[in-house]
This record gives structure tokens, sequence and C-alpha cells, in this order.
């Protein structure tokens, strides 16, 4: 029997083979050839290949967002084409007798250097077109395929760590439970291991070894212990422990239908974040009033390309008509920091978590903006629309963003397309900015949803993704109850609701402290719903909110 000791990120025990995640093959292998034409003419084929692709690529793009979205492709195919490139090529296959893919994989590199050591702006940001036309050139000479799960029966999936866009293409099914050896609790694939309900451990580290491929694993989520070929007693203690969780479940399904009261009267709003429109089942399963975070881009990690207005469309009819008239928060793309998508081209950051991401990439790119928006009130009609806007940290970002609503709607109008007036907007409190600036902010939005992941992370300087930070990333720290208290104190005085949608909302030790402070609502993974319930019904917030809010506003620590 082996023990791993690990980091509980999603509860539950879960039972199945362990089976490392393939990821998609991109080591470039290097031989010379015998026959170096025949090889050029491989090398021709696939760039031939690839100009078509990047073509079809703009008249799509043209079609659903203008010639700006083209225009991106139409440079793609030039450098495609490019004699220089080209011809480096050609030299070096004819010459130096090497294959198409280790030359592509040279000259890519040569390259994009170069363009890198530019001093213009424009030229050094041709390095990642480079690399991507490149890339696209290799996957075909490669015939590369995608990362996944190859088994019939479904296993308890090991990996380093896994990318958004990675979890997002994973076929669910096959999933029993997740064990990486890096990640961190609030990381994008813990939290998505919560939305499914499925038992997680990260942070392994070196104790998970590839060698033990194929062996029964039990995972316990809870406790982040993972046992290898457990004995006859520690298979029983466990088992027996996911019966009682299940027992557990049970019990909590009586709460179903009940109201989120607390002792003393006080009614907080239970809603669910998920990342995509089949989350809705699991939802309405635990009796989550409304979605407080549709995690949009996720949608966007699923596609190889950018999803249309209609593919978007569907998406949030679907979730708006099957929450059957219900509050829906959908928040706009918040892609960049550790949800890279290839086909956005994003440059490379040195510090990608404060560069380039969410509302700050839409107000940059307003073709992919105004695609996303006119889908969403499109979709308006079906339900009830919350749209928010992520990682805000000035008031101008929040008008712009509004501006742009507001342009949307005019189209729709002159089109003759219906969209919904009731549509609400609102942003996410989760920069320190956001926070301090919320007396303003109130007065531009109809609500704030505080994401507590991304807040803690600013505040405290501390990066969610980093495991190694334990103790110094504390969402229970002063300064990230002080600001939300003060988005709390500011959006009511401007007579605006206030929820928390990051993961700190299912906290139950936080719970009395989040109603003393006046939140509204909970957005939480759809598991949390019923032992959060539970936690609201069973306490009284009157009898000790002065005593939490004044240890929150004085020295004390520990709160
Ligand atoms: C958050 O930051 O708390 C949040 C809800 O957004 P995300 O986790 O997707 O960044
Ligand atoms: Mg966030």
């Amino acid at each position: 029997m082996i023990t791993i000791q690990g980091k509980g990120a999603s509860i539950g025990v879960a039972v199945g083979p362990l089976y490392f995640y393939q990821r998609a093959k991109s080591e470039i292998t290097r031989f010379k050839v015998a026959d170096t034409d025949a090889e050029w003419a491989r090398f021709e084929k696939a760039q031939a290949t690839a100009i078509e692709q990047l073509g079809a690529l703009a008249e799509k793009a043209r079609t659903e967002a203008g010639d700006d979205a083209a225009a991106l492709f139409e440079v793609h195919q030039m450098m495609a084409e490019d004699l220089d490139f080209v011809e480096a090529i050609e030299e070096q296959i004819k010459s130096g007798g090497l294959n198409a893919e280790a030359v592509v994989s040279d000259v890519a590199v040569q390259f994009a250097e170069m363009f890198a050591a530019m001093d213009d702006a424009y030229m050094q940001a041709r390095a990642a077109d480079v690399k991507d036309v490149s890339g696209r050139i290799l996957a075909i000479l490669t015939g590369a395929v995608q990362g996944g799960i190859a088994s019939d029966v479904p296993v308890i999936l090991a990996s380093d760590d896994l990318a958004p866009s990675e979890t997002v293409q994973l076929d669910k099914s096959k999933i029993l439970g997740f064990i990486t050896s890096g990640g961190s609790g609030s990381s994008h694939t813990a939290i998505l291991a919560r939305t499914m309900g499925i038992p997680a451990i990260i942070g392994a580290g070196d104790q998970l070894k590839e060698e033990y491929a194929g062996r029964e694993i039990i995972v316990d989520g809870g406790t982040g212990v993972a046992v290898i070929e457990a004995d006859a007693d520690t298979r029983a203690r466990l088992m027996q422990k996911a019966e009682e969780q299940r027992r557990h479940r049970e019990l909590l399904d009586q709460l179903k239908g009940k109201e989120n009261v607390t002792k003393d009267n006080h009614a907080v709003r239970i809603y669910c974040n998920i990342g995509s429109p089949e989350d809705v089942t699991t939802v309405l399963n635990n009796d989550g009033g409304g979605i407080g975070l549709f995690r949009s881009e996720f949608l966007y990690l699923n596609c190889d390309d950018y999803p249309t207005e209609d593919y978007q469309f569907e998406a949030y009819k679907k979730v708006l008509s099957d929450m059957g008239g219900r509050e829906v928060v959908i928040r706009t793309l918040d892609i960049g920091a550790d949800k890279q998508i290839g086909y956005f081209n994003l440059p490379h950051e040195e510090n990608p978590a404060l560069g380039n991401r969410a509302l700050r990439i839409c107000l940059n790119r307003p073709e992919v903006f105004r695609t996303q928006l006119r889908a969403l009130y499109r979709a308006s009609i079906y339900g009830k629309l919350l749209i928010m806007f992520p990682m805000v940290t000035s008031v101008w970002e929040v008008r712009e963003a509004k501006k742009m609503c507001e342009q949307v709607k005019k189209e729709l109008s002159a089109e003759g397309i219906p969209y919904s007036e009731e549509v609400e907007l609102g942003i996410m409190i989760e920069t320190p900015a956001a926070a301090i600036m919320s007396d303003r902010l109130a007065k531009e939005v109809d609500f704030f949803s505080c994401g507590t992941n991304d807040l803690t992370q600013y505040t405290l300087a501390c990066d969610r993704q980093n495991n190694d930070l334990g103790r110094f990333y504390d969402p229970h720290h002063p300064a990230v109850l002080r600001l939300l208290k003060m988005a709390a104190d500011n959006a009511h005085k401007n007579g605006i609701w206030i929820g928390i949608c990051g993961e700190l909302g299912a906290d139950l030790e936080l719970t009395e402290t989040f109603l003393s402070i006046g939140i509204d609502e909970l957005s939480v993974s759809p598991r949390s719903v019923l032992p959060l319930r539970q936690k609201v019904r069973d306490i009284t917030v009157s009898a000790v909110r002065e005593d939490l809010v004044r240890k929150l506003q004085s020295d004390e620590t520990g709160i």
C-alpha cells in the first residue's frame, strides 16, 4: 500500500484505476532524410494546407466579426507564404538534409527571435505570429493528436496540472476523481472539479509517480489523502466514509425546497457557479436558486476558434431557458492569466495575472466583445439575464463597457432583433481598486459580485496558482474581509445588491460574517448549495453581527 498526502481540493471519496493524462504530442523529432526533394514536397503540402485553413478562418472571421478580425488570419497567411521564411526552410531541408518538422521548428525560433529583437512594438508582436503559423504547419506535418483519456473505463485522472483549456475538453463521464502533482486550491482545475462534484487532490508533488499507472487508487478529496492498492482495513475505512458521505447527502436532500433563512429571519440568496450549459442540470438537482456566475470563457476554451455569435447565443439561450426565469448572471469573457486560448494569439507576458486579461482584452478587442454582447442580448428574451464584467479597476472601463452594450442594443433594434430591456449590468469586485472605488462604481451598475479568488490574490500579492504560498494566500485575512465590507456598505448606500461568487462564498466558517456585513447573495458550486443552506438555517445573525463587525474593524486578528 502506498499513501500519498496532497491537498484536498474537492470533497468526496472515489476509487478507480490511476490514469495519467495524455498530453497532445509536442516534441519534435529530428532526423536526416535521404530524399530531400520528397521532404521539401512534404513541407510544401503542409504549407498549402495551412494557407487554405487560414483562408477559411479569415472568411469565417470576416462574416462574423468584420474585417479587423479577418486581418489577423490574413497576416498569418502572408507569413506562411513569406519568401524569406520559406526560402530559409527550403535551404535547410535541401542542403542540411534534415526532416521538415525539425527545420520548421528551427526556422520559427530564428525568425521569432529576430522579430522579438526589433525596436518597433508592432514588429516585436510578429514573433507570436511566426510561432503560431509554424505551430499550425508543424501540427499538420506531425498529425498532432489532441490530449485526453484513451480508456474505456472511468478513471482517477492524474497529471502534473491541467490547464483550464485541457480540463474543459475532457470527457467528464470518464473521470471519477482527479489527482495532480501541482496546482492550487483556487486554480481553475480545482474550481472545475468542485463544480462537477468530482473528488480532487492537488499538490501531491513527486509522490505521484507515473509507474503507479493502472493500479487501483482511492482518493479522499476531503483530507487530501490518496492510497494506492489500499490494504483491507484502509479500503474498508475509506469505503465507509464514502457511504457516510452518500448518506449525509441524502439528509441534505431533505433541505431541497426550503428557504435560505437564518433563525432570526435574515434571508440570503444561494446561487450557483457554472462553466457550461450542461452544468444547469446539477444546479437544479441541488436546488440552486439561480446562476450567480456563468464563466463564459469556458465556451471559448472549448473551441478551436472564436465561437460564433450563433454558437454563443444557443449556449446562453439554453442556460436561461433551462433556469426557467430564475436569475442568471453571465460573466463576459475572462481569459488571460491562467486561462490562455491559442487562437487569441495573446503575446507572451512576464506577469500575466497583472496583464492583458478579462475586460481589458474585451475593451482592446471590441470585435470579440461585440460578438459576445450581441449573443447575450439576443438570448436575454429567454429568461432573466444579468451581465457581469470581470477584472474592473476603473470607472471609465465600466462606462466603456456599458457604451458597448448600448451600441449593441441599437444595432439589434435596427435589425429588428428582439432583446430584453430588463437586463441588469454588474461588475466583479475582484481587485483592491474596485473595492476601494466601490462608492463610485456602485453609481454605474445594478449589482456587485465579489470574486474572492482574485481579490485575495491581488490584495495579498499572492499568486492563486502557487500552491507553495500555502498560509500566505489566506482569504480570511482581515484585509480581504475589510474590502468586502467596504464594497457591501457602498453597494447598499447606493441601493444595489452585492454577492460573493469566489470560492470563499462556500466557506461555512464565514457565513455569519458574510451575512453580518450584508452580503445579499452567495454563489457557490452546485454541491455546496445544500450544506450552505443548512448552515444559514442554523445561525442567528443579529446576535453576532455587532461583535463580528467590530472585530473586523478593530485590530483584532483571527477574522
Ligand atoms: C474570482 O476571482 O473569485 C472569481 C470568481 O473568478 P475566477 O475564479 O474565474 O477568476
Ligand atoms: Mg476572478
